[in-house]
Protein backbone atom coordinates (compact mmCIF):
# COMPACT_ATOMS: atom_id res chain seq x y z
CA UNK A 1 0.00 0.00 0.00
CA UNK A 2 2.64 2.56 -1.11
CA UNK A 3 1.52 4.95 -3.61
CA UNK A 4 -1.91 6.88 -3.24
CA UNK A 5 -5.46 5.84 -3.47
CA UNK A 6 -8.59 6.96 -1.64
CA UNK A 7 -8.58 4.14 1.18
CA UNK A 8 -12.09 1.66 1.22
CA UNK A 9 -12.72 1.06 4.95
CA UNK A 10 -11.40 -2.32 4.88
CA UNK A 11 -7.73 -1.03 3.95
CA UNK A 12 -7.76 1.68 6.56
CA UNK A 13 -8.96 -0.79 9.08
CA UNK A 14 -6.28 -2.72 7.92
CA UNK A 15 -3.58 0.53 8.21
CA UNK A 16 -4.79 1.27 11.60
CA UNK A 17 -4.22 -2.53 12.57
CA UNK A 18 -0.54 -2.15 11.63
CA UNK A 19 -0.42 1.50 13.64
CA UNK A 20 2.93 0.92 16.28
CA UNK A 21 1.92 0.36 20.09
CA UNK A 22 -1.80 0.95 19.25
CA UNK A 23 -4.46 -2.01 18.82
CA UNK A 24 -3.62 -5.12 19.95
CA UNK A 25 -2.65 -7.81 16.88
CA UNK A 26 -6.10 -10.00 17.48
CA UNK A 27 -8.21 -6.82 18.14
CA UNK A 28 -11.56 -7.20 16.53
CA UNK A 29 -11.63 -4.00 14.36
CA UNK A 30 -14.69 -2.14 13.34
CA UNK A 31 -14.65 0.97 10.71
CA UNK A 32 -17.19 3.76 9.53
CA UNK A 33 -16.43 6.57 7.23
CA UNK A 34 -17.88 9.50 9.38
CA UNK A 35 -16.72 12.69 7.37
CA UNK A 36 -19.01 15.53 6.32
CA UNK A 37 -16.55 17.72 4.57
CA UNK A 38 -16.02 18.35 1.03
CA UNK A 39 -12.45 16.88 0.33
CA UNK A 40 -11.55 14.46 2.60
CA UNK A 41 -12.42 11.07 4.22
CA UNK A 42 -12.64 10.65 7.78
CA UNK A 43 -12.77 6.75 9.26
CA UNK A 44 -13.29 6.36 12.34
CA UNK A 45 -11.85 2.60 13.85
CA UNK A 46 -12.23 1.36 16.72
CA UNK A 47 -11.71 -2.00 18.51
CA UNK A 48 -14.95 -4.29 19.61
CA UNK A 49 -13.48 -5.27 22.46
CA UNK A 50 -11.15 -2.64 24.22
CA UNK A 51 -13.25 0.35 23.17
CA UNK A 52 -10.24 1.84 21.99
CA UNK A 53 -10.50 4.41 19.08
CA UNK A 54 -8.55 6.05 16.67
CA UNK A 55 -9.13 8.61 13.76
CA UNK A 56 -7.73 8.19 9.93
CA UNK A 57 -8.21 11.69 8.15
CA UNK A 58 -7.40 11.31 4.14
CA UNK A 59 -7.56 14.18 1.73
CA UNK A 60 -8.76 13.12 -1.44
CA UNK A 61 -7.56 14.83 -4.73
CA UNK A 62 -10.72 16.54 -5.90
CA UNK A 63 -12.89 18.70 -3.99
CA UNK A 64 -16.28 16.73 -3.53
CA UNK A 65 -18.48 19.70 -3.80
CA UNK A 66 -18.19 20.37 -7.45
CA UNK A 67 -17.93 16.50 -8.23
CA UNK A 68 -13.76 15.67 -9.50
CA UNK A 69 -13.50 18.42 -11.68
CA UNK A 70 -12.39 20.57 -9.32
CA UNK A 71 -8.72 19.37 -8.50
CA UNK A 72 -7.29 19.94 -5.42
CA UNK A 73 -3.46 19.27 -4.01
CA UNK A 74 -2.85 16.53 -1.14
CA UNK A 75 0.20 18.76 -0.13
CA UNK A 76 -2.62 20.25 2.41
CA UNK A 77 -2.76 16.63 4.46
CA UNK A 78 1.40 17.86 4.83
CA UNK A 79 0.29 21.16 6.00
CA UNK A 80 -2.24 19.82 8.46
CA UNK A 81 -0.30 17.18 10.31
CA UNK A 82 2.31 20.11 10.44
CA UNK A 83 -0.07 22.77 11.60
CA UNK A 84 -1.16 20.48 14.36
CA UNK A 85 2.37 19.17 15.43
CA UNK A 86 3.04 23.15 16.02
CA UNK A 87 -0.96 24.18 17.30
CA UNK A 88 -0.13 20.82 19.80
CA UNK A 89 3.24 22.21 20.29
CA UNK A 90 1.48 25.46 21.93
CA UNK A 91 -1.34 24.20 22.94
CA UNK A 92 -1.37 20.77 24.26
CA UNK A 93 -4.51 20.71 25.87
CA UNK A 94 -6.85 22.38 22.99
CA UNK A 95 -5.86 20.89 20.10
CA UNK A 96 -6.69 17.59 18.82
CA UNK A 97 -3.22 15.15 19.09
CA UNK A 98 -1.48 13.97 16.33
CA UNK A 99 -0.82 10.56 16.36
CA UNK A 100 1.24 9.92 12.92
CA UNK A 101 1.25 11.26 9.52
CA UNK A 102 1.68 9.48 6.43
CA UNK A 103 2.78 11.25 3.21
CA UNK A 104 2.42 8.66 1.02
CA UNK A 105 -1.67 8.40 1.64
CA UNK A 106 -1.89 11.91 2.28
CA UNK A 107 -3.04 10.05 5.98
CA UNK A 108 -3.08 12.00 9.44
CA UNK A 109 -3.73 9.78 11.95
CA UNK A 110 -5.22 11.31 15.41
CA UNK A 111 -7.11 11.18 19.01
CA UNK A 112 -10.46 10.36 18.32
CA UNK A 113 -12.05 13.17 19.91
CA UNK A 114 -16.05 11.32 19.79
CA UNK A 115 -16.97 12.33 23.06
CA UNK A 116 -16.86 15.58 21.92
CA UNK A 117 -19.26 17.49 20.21
CA UNK A 118 -18.77 19.99 16.97
CA UNK A 119 -19.56 23.09 18.48
CA UNK A 120 -21.69 24.02 15.29
CA UNK A 121 -24.07 21.26 16.37
CA UNK A 122 -24.32 22.12 20.24
CA UNK A 123 -25.05 26.08 19.37
CA UNK A 124 -27.69 24.94 16.99
CA UNK A 125 -29.10 22.45 20.00
CA UNK A 126 -28.69 25.65 22.15
CA UNK A 127 -26.40 24.63 24.35
CA UNK A 128 -24.16 26.77 26.29
CA UNK A 129 -20.04 26.26 26.68
CA UNK A 130 -18.93 28.00 29.69
CA UNK A 131 -14.60 27.45 29.31
CA UNK A 132 -14.78 28.54 25.58
CA UNK A 133 -14.09 31.65 25.34
CA UNK A 134 -10.87 31.24 27.91
CA UNK A 135 -9.81 28.29 25.76
CA UNK A 136 -10.36 29.90 22.49
CA UNK A 137 -8.54 33.45 23.68
CA UNK A 138 -6.28 31.34 24.85
CA UNK A 139 -5.21 29.17 21.70
CA UNK A 140 -5.16 32.29 19.30
CA UNK A 141 -2.91 34.47 21.68
CA UNK A 142 -0.61 31.38 21.54
CA UNK A 143 -0.64 30.32 18.02
CA UNK A 144 -0.76 33.45 16.65
CA UNK A 145 2.01 35.21 19.05
CA UNK A 146 4.86 32.24 18.97
CA UNK A 147 4.61 32.18 15.09
CA UNK A 148 4.92 36.03 14.73
CA UNK A 149 7.69 38.17 14.53
CA UNK A 150 6.47 39.05 18.04
CA UNK A 151 7.40 35.73 19.56
CA UNK A 152 9.70 34.10 17.10
CA UNK A 153 12.92 34.96 15.65
CA UNK A 154 12.41 36.64 12.47
CA UNK A 155 14.74 34.63 10.18
CA UNK A 156 13.28 31.25 11.45
CA UNK A 157 10.05 32.66 10.62
CA UNK A 158 10.57 33.14 7.31
CA UNK A 159 11.96 29.52 7.17
CA UNK A 160 8.76 28.48 9.15
CA UNK A 161 6.62 30.45 6.62
CA UNK A 162 8.28 28.30 3.70
CA UNK A 163 7.01 25.36 5.00
CA UNK A 164 3.08 26.77 5.49
CA UNK A 165 2.61 28.06 1.83
CA UNK A 166 -0.44 26.72 0.61
CA UNK A 167 -1.64 28.47 -2.54
CA UNK A 168 -4.83 25.86 -3.26
CA UNK A 169 -6.29 26.15 -0.48
CA UNK A 170 -5.32 30.08 0.27
CA UNK A 171 -7.09 30.44 -3.44
CA UNK A 172 -10.81 28.87 -2.54
CA UNK A 173 -10.33 31.40 0.16
CA UNK A 174 -9.92 34.44 -2.19
CA UNK A 175 -12.47 33.58 -4.37
CA UNK A 176 -15.26 32.09 -2.20
CA UNK A 177 -14.69 34.74 0.80
CA UNK A 178 -13.31 37.56 -0.96
CA UNK A 179 -14.09 37.69 -4.57
CA UNK A 180 -17.57 35.75 -5.57
CA UNK A 181 -19.46 37.07 -2.80
CA UNK A 182 -19.93 40.42 -4.23
CA UNK A 183 -20.14 39.97 -7.91
CA UNK A 184 -22.70 37.93 -10.01
CA UNK A 185 -20.48 34.24 -9.73
CA UNK A 186 -21.17 30.82 -10.87
CA UNK A 187 -20.17 29.58 -7.81
CA UNK A 188 -22.84 31.62 -5.55
CA UNK A 189 -25.82 29.95 -4.09
CA UNK A 190 -28.29 32.21 -2.46
CA UNK A 191 -32.01 31.87 -1.62
CA UNK A 192 -34.12 33.57 -4.33
CA UNK A 193 -36.05 35.17 -1.16
CA UNK A 194 -32.66 37.48 -0.76
CA UNK A 195 -32.17 38.60 -4.14
CA UNK A 196 -32.69 42.22 -3.56
CA UNK A 197 -30.57 42.39 -0.91
CA UNK A 198 -27.97 40.14 -2.47
CA UNK A 199 -27.85 42.53 -5.63
CA UNK A 200 -27.84 45.54 -3.41
CA UNK A 201 -24.54 44.14 -1.96
CA UNK A 202 -22.94 43.32 -5.35
CA UNK A 203 -23.66 47.11 -6.33
CA UNK A 204 -22.12 48.41 -2.74
CA UNK A 205 -18.63 49.93 -4.37
CA UNK A 206 -18.32 51.28 -0.53
CA UNK A 207 -18.91 47.70 0.74
CA UNK A 208 -16.34 46.63 -2.04
CA UNK A 209 -13.31 49.09 -1.37
CA UNK A 210 -13.29 47.55 2.12
CA UNK A 211 -13.33 43.76 0.61
CA UNK A 212 -10.50 44.90 -1.32
CA UNK A 213 -8.41 46.03 1.42
CA UNK A 214 -8.97 43.07 3.48
CA UNK A 215 -8.55 40.73 0.49
CA UNK A 216 -5.20 42.97 0.24
CA UNK A 217 -4.35 41.60 3.92
CA UNK A 218 -4.94 38.19 2.96
CA UNK A 219 -2.78 38.37 0.07
CA UNK A 220 0.25 39.66 1.48
CA UNK A 221 0.32 39.65 5.23
CA UNK A 222 2.17 37.37 6.25
CA UNK A 223 2.24 38.12 10.11
CA UNK A 224 1.56 34.13 11.96
CA UNK A 225 0.78 30.84 11.04
CA UNK A 226 -3.36 30.98 10.71
CA UNK A 227 -5.64 27.85 11.73
CA UNK A 228 -7.11 29.57 8.34
CA UNK A 229 -10.62 27.55 8.80
CA UNK A 230 -11.20 28.25 12.27
CA UNK A 231 -15.05 27.76 12.18
CA UNK A 232 -17.68 26.82 14.99
CA UNK A 233 -17.28 23.36 12.66
CA UNK A 234 -13.80 23.33 13.33
CA UNK A 235 -13.98 22.69 17.38
CA UNK A 236 -14.85 19.85 19.22
CA UNK A 237 -16.26 20.73 22.29
CA UNK A 238 -17.81 19.51 25.98
CA UNK A 239 -18.33 21.75 29.22
CA UNK A 240 -15.19 21.91 30.15
CA UNK A 241 -12.90 21.48 27.32
CA UNK A 242 -12.05 22.85 24.33
CA UNK A 243 -10.38 21.19 21.03
CA UNK A 244 -9.32 22.36 17.25
CA UNK A 245 -9.10 20.40 14.49
CA UNK A 246 -8.87 20.65 10.85
CA UNK A 247 -5.81 23.28 9.95
CA UNK A 248 -5.63 22.27 6.32
CA UNK A 249 -6.34 26.07 5.42
CA UNK A 250 -3.07 26.99 7.57
CA UNK A 251 -0.76 29.75 6.11
CA UNK A 252 0.83 32.87 7.28
CA UNK A 253 -1.59 35.42 7.10
CA UNK A 254 -3.24 38.01 8.41
CA UNK A 255 -3.94 36.96 12.45
CA UNK A 256 -7.42 38.71 12.38
CA UNK A 257 -8.55 36.49 9.92
CA UNK A 258 -8.18 33.64 12.64
CA UNK A 259 -10.08 35.71 15.83
CA UNK A 260 -12.67 36.76 13.21
CA UNK A 261 -13.03 33.78 11.88
CA UNK A 262 -14.88 32.07 15.43
CA UNK A 263 -16.39 35.49 16.52
CA UNK A 264 -18.37 35.44 13.04
CA UNK A 265 -19.63 32.35 13.57
CA UNK A 266 -20.89 32.76 16.72
CA UNK A 267 -22.72 35.83 15.25
CA UNK A 268 -24.23 33.70 12.52
CA UNK A 269 -25.51 31.59 15.18
CA UNK A 270 -26.65 34.58 16.69
CA UNK A 271 -28.33 35.44 12.93
CA UNK A 272 -30.08 32.00 12.75
CA UNK A 273 -31.46 31.34 16.93
CA UNK A 274 -34.29 33.28 15.17
CA UNK A 275 -34.94 30.47 13.25
CA UNK A 276 -34.61 28.13 16.41
CA UNK A 277 -35.62 30.07 19.03
CA UNK A 278 -38.45 32.77 20.39
CA UNK A 279 -39.21 35.42 23.38
CA UNK A 280 -37.36 35.15 26.50
CA UNK A 281 -35.69 32.08 25.69
CA UNK A 282 -33.93 33.92 22.14
CA UNK A 283 -32.61 37.13 23.95
CA UNK A 284 -31.51 35.14 26.73
CA UNK A 285 -29.17 32.44 24.35
CA UNK A 286 -28.40 35.74 22.20
CA UNK A 287 -27.15 37.76 25.45
CA UNK A 288 -25.16 34.77 25.59
CA UNK A 289 -23.39 34.46 22.24
CA UNK A 290 -22.68 38.05 22.61
CA UNK A 291 -21.37 37.69 25.82
CA UNK A 292 -19.28 34.77 24.21
CA UNK A 293 -17.88 36.90 21.29
CA UNK A 294 -17.09 40.44 23.45
CA UNK A 295 -15.29 37.98 26.14
CA UNK A 296 -13.18 35.59 23.12
CA UNK A 297 -11.75 39.47 22.01
CA UNK A 298 -11.22 40.32 25.63
CA UNK A 299 -9.51 37.38 26.83
CA UNK A 300 -7.60 37.85 23.48
CA UNK A 301 -6.13 41.30 24.31
CA UNK A 302 -5.27 40.33 27.88
CA UNK A 303 -3.72 37.12 26.68
CA UNK A 304 -1.77 38.30 23.84
CA UNK A 305 -0.60 41.43 25.64
CA UNK A 306 0.45 39.64 28.19
CA UNK A 307 2.76 37.32 26.09
CA UNK A 308 3.92 40.37 24.55
CA UNK A 309 5.18 42.18 27.88
CA UNK A 310 6.83 38.94 28.82
CA UNK A 311 7.80 37.19 26.27
CA UNK A 312 8.42 39.43 23.18
CA UNK A 313 11.95 38.58 21.11
CA UNK A 314 11.90 41.85 18.86
CA UNK A 315 13.19 44.94 21.18
CA UNK A 316 12.30 47.02 18.66
CA UNK A 317 8.25 46.08 19.20
CA UNK A 318 8.94 47.36 22.80
CA UNK A 319 8.80 51.00 21.55
CA UNK A 320 5.97 52.75 23.13
CA UNK A 321 2.73 52.80 21.57
CA UNK A 322 3.77 50.26 18.88
CA UNK A 323 1.57 47.97 20.78
CA UNK A 324 -1.28 49.88 21.30
CA UNK A 325 -1.30 50.79 17.33
CA UNK A 326 -1.01 46.89 16.75
CA UNK A 327 -3.87 45.85 18.93
CA UNK A 328 -5.91 48.47 17.37
CA UNK A 329 -5.25 47.39 14.05
CA UNK A 330 -5.85 44.08 14.82
CA UNK A 331 -9.24 44.64 16.49
CA UNK A 332 -10.25 46.05 13.24
CA UNK A 333 -8.95 43.69 11.36
CA UNK A 334 -11.01 41.23 12.90
CA UNK A 335 -14.10 42.67 12.39
CA UNK A 336 -13.55 43.63 8.62
CA UNK A 337 -12.68 39.70 8.25
CA UNK A 338 -15.40 38.21 10.58
CA UNK A 339 -17.92 40.56 8.59
CA UNK A 340 -16.60 38.89 5.20
CA UNK A 341 -17.26 35.49 6.74
CA UNK A 342 -20.70 36.56 7.65
CA UNK A 343 -21.72 37.27 3.90
CA UNK A 344 -19.92 34.48 2.33
CA UNK A 345 -22.11 31.89 4.27
CA UNK A 346 -25.36 34.03 3.06
CA UNK A 347 -24.51 34.72 -0.77
CA UNK A 348 -21.51 32.22 -1.51
CA UNK A 349 -20.95 28.54 -2.41
CA UNK A 350 -20.11 26.96 1.18
CA UNK A 351 -23.42 27.76 4.00
CA UNK A 352 -23.76 27.03 7.59
CA UNK A 353 -26.56 24.45 9.28
CA UNK A 354 -27.26 26.90 11.65
CA UNK A 355 -29.22 28.69 9.00
CA UNK A 356 -29.22 26.59 6.09
CA UNK A 357 -31.56 23.91 7.90
CA UNK A 358 -34.22 26.24 9.77
CA UNK A 359 -37.53 24.81 8.69
CA UNK A 360 -39.72 27.48 8.37
CA UNK A 361 -38.86 29.94 4.73
CA UNK A 362 -39.52 32.92 6.65
CA UNK A 363 -37.89 32.68 9.59
CA UNK A 364 -34.72 31.36 8.21
CA UNK A 365 -34.92 34.34 5.63
CA UNK A 366 -35.06 36.49 8.39
CA UNK A 367 -32.25 35.21 9.39
CA UNK A 368 -29.91 35.15 6.24
CA UNK A 369 -30.75 39.14 5.86
CA UNK A 370 -29.61 39.86 9.57
CA UNK A 371 -26.42 37.93 9.27
CA UNK A 372 -25.87 39.87 5.75
CA UNK A 373 -26.90 43.58 7.66
CA UNK A 374 -24.51 42.49 10.56
CA UNK A 375 -22.07 41.25 7.64
CA UNK A 376 -22.10 44.20 5.92
CA UNK A 377 -21.83 47.08 8.48
CA UNK A 378 -18.74 45.20 9.96
CA UNK A 379 -17.09 45.04 6.76
CA UNK A 380 -17.94 49.05 6.26
CA UNK A 381 -17.34 50.29 9.69
CA UNK A 382 -14.03 48.00 10.60
CA UNK A 383 -11.41 51.06 9.70
CA UNK A 384 -13.11 53.37 12.49
CA UNK A 385 -13.58 50.64 15.03
CA UNK A 386 -11.68 51.13 18.37
CA UNK A 387 -13.45 49.34 20.81
CA UNK A 388 -15.43 45.23 21.11
CA UNK A 389 -18.24 47.25 22.68
CA UNK A 390 -18.94 49.37 19.19
CA UNK A 391 -19.82 46.02 17.57
CA UNK A 392 -22.00 44.65 19.86
CA UNK A 393 -23.44 47.72 19.35
CA UNK A 394 -23.38 47.23 15.66
CA UNK A 395 -25.44 43.46 16.05
CA UNK A 396 -27.99 44.71 18.16
CA UNK A 397 -28.85 47.89 16.14
CA UNK A 398 -29.65 45.37 12.84
CA UNK A 399 -32.99 44.09 13.18
P1 LIG B 1 -12.92 18.41 6.59
O1 LIG B 1 -11.57 19.05 6.42
O2 LIG B 1 -13.28 17.54 5.46
O3 LIG B 1 -13.95 19.43 6.97
P2 LIG B 1 -12.75 17.65 9.39
O4 LIG B 1 -11.37 17.50 9.90
O5 LIG B 1 -13.46 18.91 9.72
O6 LIG B 1 -12.74 17.40 7.81
O7 LIG B 1 -13.60 16.42 9.86
C1 LIG B 1 -14.91 16.17 9.33
C2 LIG B 1 -15.75 15.49 10.38
O8 LIG B 1 -15.15 14.26 10.77
C3 LIG B 1 -15.89 16.30 11.67
O9 LIG B 1 -16.94 17.22 11.59
C4 LIG B 1 -16.16 15.20 12.67
O10 LIG B 1 -17.51 14.80 12.61
C5 LIG B 1 -15.29 14.06 12.16
N1 LIG B 1 -13.97 14.12 12.80
C6 LIG B 1 -12.86 14.74 12.34
N2 LIG B 1 -11.83 14.61 13.20
C7 LIG B 1 -12.29 13.90 14.25
C8 LIG B 1 -11.71 13.42 15.46
N3 LIG B 1 -10.43 13.67 15.77
N4 LIG B 1 -12.50 12.70 16.32
C9 LIG B 1 -13.78 12.44 16.01
N5 LIG B 1 -14.38 12.85 14.87
C10 LIG B 1 -13.66 13.57 13.98
MG1 LIG C 1 -16.27 19.67 7.30
MG1 LIG D 1 -13.79 20.64 8.66
MG1 LIG E 1 -11.16 21.01 6.39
Amino acid sequence: MSSYHALSEQEATAYARRLPDFFAPDAELSCREIGDGNLNLVFHIQDQGSGKSVILKQALPYAKVVGESWPLTLDRARIESEALAVQGRLCPELTVRLIAYEPELALTVMEDLSDHVIMRRGLIEGRRYPHFAEHISEFLARTLFFTSDLGMNQQEKKIQTGRFINPELCKITEDLIFDDPYTDSENNSFDEAIRDEVERIWQDSALHLEVMLLRQKFLTEGQALLHGDLHTGSVFVTETSTKVIDPEFAYYGPMGFDVGAIIANLLLNYAAQTGWKEGADLADYRSYLLQTATSIWEQFHVKFSSLWDEQLVDRMAATPGYKEHYMKQLLQDTVGFAGCKMVRRIIGLSHVADIDTIPDASRKEKAQRLALAIGKTLIKRNRSLASIDEVLDIVQTQW
